[in-house]
């Protein structure tokens, strides 16, 4: 399971990022956070479908 956190940049934008290697970048903080919340989002989806 992913958990993406958020870090801010030197230039004002805020990257979100995950362990996965996913990252994005973002011009706010709240879209960052965004971002990060639909990443865990979409692996979950992937995660919970059947195996078969
Ligand atoms: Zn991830």
């Amino acid at each position: 399971m992913c958990y993406a956190d958020t870090a801010a940049n030197d230039d004002g934008t805020v990257t979100a990022f995950c362990y996965c290697g996913w990252s994005t970048v973002r011009a706010t903080p709240e879209a960052a956070d965004d971002a990060a919340v639909c990443h865990r989002a979409d692996i979950d989806d992937v995660e919970s479908l059947p195996a078969d």
